[in-house]
């Protein structure tokens, strides 16, 4: 999916609307910072949103997707591969967010490391100590948090009694165990915990 072309087309439909940006947000109950981020390719319309935004727009998703309009004749075949693009697309942003995720991880353990050789072995005096030891349990939060909240955004876990897929609750999900891909939780549907295995497809 090209984003630069998929803005170019939204601004182009809107304006053809004679609506400004402001003027689109408000009939999809929207910031017009949101549109801004669209037509500037920064960030695709939600899905959630797509086809209100299209009706609109007087486009289909279609259109939407591959930036500009289709002939009636090869709608269908437009319409095949704009799925599979689809799919490269959502495979691919959830692919980077678990890399992140990890990057989050493995800094956090090697910061951990490092305040841990100063604390055990450096000489340092009591109030210093003190110091580090803080800002090691804040570094090792903030880093818990932001790959917790990372990982949330792509994909599901499994539930290992019941199958089910889910998104697990916020509050709960940064501080449950975890080895691997796998992470200790309760399930919303059969409410059993278990290892829950991360999977990126619904
Ligand atoms: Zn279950």
């Amino acid at each position: 999916m090209d984003q630069i072309k998929i803005g170019k087309f939204i601004a182009k439909c809107r304006k053809e609307k004679n609506l400004t940006q402001f003027q689109l947000a408000e009939k999809l109950n929207i910031t017009d910072r949101a549109i801004s981020k669209w037509e500037n390719a920064k960030s695709m319309p939600d899905s959630s949103i797509m086809i209100e935004l299209c009706n609109l727009l007087d486009i289909t998703v279609n259109e939407l997707l591959i930036g500009e309009r289709i002939d009636k004749g090869k709608y269908l075949e437009q319409a095949e591969n704009n799925l599979v693009e689809l799919k490269k697309y959502i495979e691919n942003q959830n692919k980077l967010q678990i890399n992140l995720s990890y990057t989050f991880r493995i800094t956090s353990l090697i910061v951990d490391l490092v305040f841990t050789f100063i604390i055990l072995f450096g000489t340092i005096d009591t109030l210093s100590e003190i110091i580090l030891i803080i800002a090691f349990v804040l570094v090792s939060l903030i880093c818990l948090f932001t790959s917790a909240h990372i990982e949330l955004l792509a994909g599901y876990y499994q539930c290992n009694k019941c199958g089910n897929k889910y998104i697990p609750n916020k509050n709960f999900f940064s501080f449950s165990m975890q080895i691997g891909t796998k992470r200790y939780l309760k399930c919303p549907k059969c409410h059993k915990r278990s290892w829950n295995t991360k999977v990126l497809k619904k």
